[in-house]
């Protein structure tokens, strides 16, 4: 039986609003998905799911149409389920693993997850079993999947948890990165608002590492989770990068996504003009292009160094990148940009790939003389994040040459009741990685309050 396709809104209809893409599973699409499943004896696909999901189990209750059990399955080890279900890189992790993948296409596991989530989440979700109070109370700084997951499972634990986030909404990356046509924020903030109803206190506007430091946060809690992401923009330094049009795709993407900047009457409206091109070929690059597209660009085009095959994007958002008219160009990288005071233009460089190293990856290096350059009015540079730097001054925090937080495996920094976990210690990474780190620091942190020093846990 081939895989069942995800429902989907028509490429050119959906660039014109931000209105989500897949549209879910229904009933009967999701039992004939599950009933493509092998239940295999040694599920492997548990084997390459970051946080452990039970994911036979959850199918054969689909399958079964028993999707409330489904549901209660998942969010044992998940507990952002409907965002996982979206965002997460399943071909890479657990439908990657997937026997059927060998045999024909992998059953389709995060739609599977998204549609016991959403359906789940429809019916009000499930009540968290109340735990004794255990009397520690934990801050939890930032409120992306790393200290979301964090939060949640600290909670159940029975601590009192307390999140510090700099910004006006909670999320990270879940709600200023990820757009609303792949992730719309309803979701996330009904993952929040269970939180809040675990009673796990939300500090918004609250940027740890200013007016109050880590220190602080110890004088009035018993531990702290950082997990402030990576959330500094690389540039390219180039000449020109300087020029009003420029901008790094976090700025493009957090004002459109968190202050409505693409709107008309917005305050400080984003101007796309005709022609945006977009540098990068990670998931940063296409949710940049496909929300210029949105935002009224005439033309959006992708410049990535390398190839199509080393793009690190998703193959789905290179998918639907193309559907809805955007244009990639491959082994160009820009060399500079011109224009008086806004950007004009944008000069390239051409680039050839190498012969294969040792290593067997192929490099990239440019071709002299192959200079061209391309009208533009708007760009938008996607070539990675750095480990966000506010709290590098905390005193007995180590950090590594990369900024990164130096942490154990279970998340335990050299300060002592100081843990972390996410992007901040991994570097740029995905949010599955991130929650995984999350609910390790969660027991690492349980371990250290009840025994007083960290005891060794599976
Ligand atoms: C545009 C974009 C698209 C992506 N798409 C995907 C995808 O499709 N799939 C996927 O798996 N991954 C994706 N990723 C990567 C993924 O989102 C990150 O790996 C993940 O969010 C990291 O989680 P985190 O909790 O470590 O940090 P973040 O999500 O970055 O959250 C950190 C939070 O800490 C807050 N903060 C920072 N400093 C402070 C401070 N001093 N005090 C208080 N709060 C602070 C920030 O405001 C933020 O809310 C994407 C990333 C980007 C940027």
């Amino acid at each position: 039986m081939p895989r069942t396709p995800m429902p989907e809104r028509e490429g050119r209809l959906r660039a014109l609003d931000f209105e989500e893409v897949n549209l879910g599973y229904t009933d009967q699409l999701a039992i004939l998905e599950a009933t493509r499943c092998l239940q295999c004896a040694r599920p492997v696909c548990v084997d390459g799911c970051p946080v452990g999901v039970k994911i036979n189990d959850f199918v054969a209750a689909v399958a079964d149409g028993r999707f409330d059990e489904a549901g209660r399955i998942v969010a044992t080890d998940n507990s952002l389920p409907a965002v996982c279900g979206r965002v997460c890189p399943q071909e890479i992790q657990c439908e990657g693993a997937c026997v059927m993948g060998r045999r024909s296409s992998p059953i389709a596991i995060g739609h599977l997850e998204r549609f016991v989530a959403d359906r789940a989440r429809g019916r009000g979700g499930e009540q968290a079993p109340a735990t004794a109070p255990s009397g520690w109370s934990v801050a939890i700084v930032g409120s992306g999947p790393a200290g979301l997951a964090c939060a949640a499972d600290l909670s159940r634990l029975g601590h009192d948890v307390t999140v510090y986030e700099a910004l006006h909404e909670a999320g990270g990356v879940l709600v200023y990165g990820i757009p609303e046509y792949r992730l719309p924020t309803a979701v996330v903030e009904a993952e929040v608002g269970r939180l809040e109803e675990m009673g796990v206190v939300f500090e918004l506007n609250a940027p740890i590492g200013r007016a109050e430091s880590i220190d602080d946060l110890l004088d009035r809690h018993d531990a702290v989770f950082i997990g402030i992401g990576a959330g500094l923009p690389r540039f390219l330094e180039v000449p020109g990068e300087h020029l009003v049009g420029v901008q790094s795709a976090n700025e493009f993407l957090t004002r459109v996504n968190l202050m409505g900047a693409n709107r008309s009457d917005a305050e400080t409206p984003v101007l796309v003009g005709k022609r945006v091109a977009v540098i990068g070929g990670g998931n940063t690059a296409l949710d940049a292009v496909r929300t210029a597209l949105r935002a009224g660009a005439d033309s959006a085009t992708v410049y990535y160094r390398r190839t199509e095959d080393e793009m690190p994007a998703r193959r789905e958002e290179i998918r639907h990148a193309r559907e809805e008219g955007v244009h990639f160009e491959f082994l160009l990288n820009p060399v500079g940009f011109g224009g008086s005071e806004r950007v004009e233009t944008m000069e390239l460089v051409r680039m050839r790939q190498t012969e294969p190293g040792d290593d067997g990856r192929r490099s990239v290096e440019p071709i002299e003389g192959s200079e061209v350059a391309v009208p533009v009015d708007t760009v938008v540079v996607a070539v990675g994040n750095a480990p966000n730097p506010m709290l590098s001054g905390t005193p007995d925090l180590t950090m590594s040459r990369r900024g990164t937080i130096v942490t154990d495996e279970v998340g335990m920094t050299d300060k002592p009741g100081v843990f972390a976990g996410g992007d901040i210690v991994t570097g740029g990474a995905t949010v599955i990685l991130a929650m995984g780190a999350g609910r390790r620091a969660a027991q690492g942190i349980d371990a250290f309050l009840r025994s007083g020093a960290l005891v060794e846990i599976d």
